[in-house]
């Protein structure tokens, strides 16, 4: 039996770990949190900190082959480790992701239309940066950003204001796109063959995602093929293997790459009941050099996530319906699967689990669902 190693024992470890016992895999995943959801599935564990080399190192040796959920492992404890163990994705896809404006330049310098963006170092070079791209626009910080953390929107002189916290932080900033809706795309490359999950629309509030619609209802064919073949041309030109997600603006018949993340995606917990196989599946399968399977949309479904202030309603969902509040998908009603990661502290904003809504539109979501959730 093969072990799987996670660096990073999140609700993204716990269902990687899940998809690796459906193939008869085990998987040992270190996380510095002692309750870090994935431990309550995976095989062992290892509490550690993600810059504890030692602890990193004994992953890796009681593993077959190494994945990581967590994007941040810094490069000097992860590189090492990647020449002497089986870390197949390797840390440049992390490397590449970690940093937004090497993010963008490596998607422009490998065929992807990116917003126009400045690097911002200082106030000077902010306001040159303004100068050069104009109003509206958006300030992110560099590194470490996420759903939305660090960033601010410029749409006037006085907004400018609003960057002062972050002034000195390197930073980036770039074209405000009047988008008409998000989408992205999960991959899986095994160096042989590229799987692609169907294409999602994305609606985020405060920046977070909260909804993710399949198919995306308002993507053309022409939008949809394009950005199906761009992102695995893509995929292949940087020479990653393993999953990759990649979030996308759309604007009309344009398509504008956001951001990326070698690893599974918020976007793609719907392929678990939605599709005949899922991300996490195909991305063990391809960590156990197994071949890959193409996924299909099993009809049309909805994803909602459910954030600490959804909690409660989520659990009522789960309840009503007559199953409990397992990790594991829970089916309620036909079609409806609760997933709640069992995190022990539930806060605003936190991702605490997911509902996979399979055999739904968005109008029927809307009519049945969303008044169930704090609006
Ligand atoms: P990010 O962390 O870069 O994914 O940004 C979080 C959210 O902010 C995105 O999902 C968008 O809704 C919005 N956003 C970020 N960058 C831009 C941009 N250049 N133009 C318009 N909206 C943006």
């Amino acid at each position: 039996m093969k072990t799987i190693g996670i660096i990073g024992g999140g609700q993204l470890g716990l269902m990687i770990a899940e998809q690796a016992a459906v193939l008869g895999a085990q998987t040992i995943c270190l996380d510095p949190a002692p309750d870090a959801p994935a431990f309550a599935v995976c095989d062992h564990h290892i509490v550690a900190e993600y810059d504890d080399a030692e602890a990193l190192d004994e992953l890796c040796r009681r593993s077959d082959v190494v994945t990581y959920e967590f994007e941040n492992v810094p490069g000097e404890v992860l590189i090492p480790l990647t020449e002497k163990y089986n870390i197949p994705q390797g840390y440049r896809p992390l490397y590449d992701s970690q940093d937004r404006i090497r993010e963008k330049s490596n998607a422009r310098d490998n065929g992807l239309h990116v917003p126009r963006f400045a690097d911002v170092c200082d106030r000077e070079s902010l306001m040159m940066g303004i100068e050069e791209i104009g109003y509206p626009c958006v300030f992110k910080t560099r590194t470490l950003g996420y759903d939305g953390h660090g960033q601010v929107v410029i749409r006037t002189a006085e907004d400018v204001a609003k960057t002062e916290p972050y002034i000195g932080t390197p930073a980036i900033l770039e074209e405000f796109v009047p988008f008409d809706y998000e989408a992205s795309i999960v991959m899986v490359n095994d160096g042989k063959r590229i799987v692609s999950f169907p294409v999602g629309q994305n609606i985020h509030r405060d920046g977070i995602l909260d909804l993710c619609i399949v198919p995306a209802p308002r993507m053309s064919d022409s939008v949809r093929r394009r950005l199906v073949e761009q992102s695995e041309a893509f995929m292949r030109r940087c020479g990653y293997t393993g999953i990759l997600a990649i979030e996308y603006f759309i604007r009309g018949e344009e398509i504008y790459f956001n951001e990326m993340a070698p690893r599974p995606h918020n976007s793609g917990h719907y392929t678990i009941e939605g599709c005949t196989t899922n991300q996490f599946r195909e991305l063990c399968r391809y960590l156990l050099g197994e071949p890959l399977q193409e996924p299909e949309l099993v009809a049309p479904t909805v994803m909602k996530n459910i954030l600490g202030e959804d909690l409660e309603a989520a659990e009522r969902i789960a309840v009503e319906f007559g199953t409990g509040t397992d990790s594991r998908a829970s089916r309620t009603e036909p079609g409806t699967y609760v997933h709640i990661y069992g995190k022990t502290v539930s806060k605003p904003k936190r991702k605490m689990g997911h509902i996979t809504f399979v055999g739904m539109t968005r109008d029927e979501y809307d009519a049945k669902w969303k008044s169930h959730f704090v609006e």
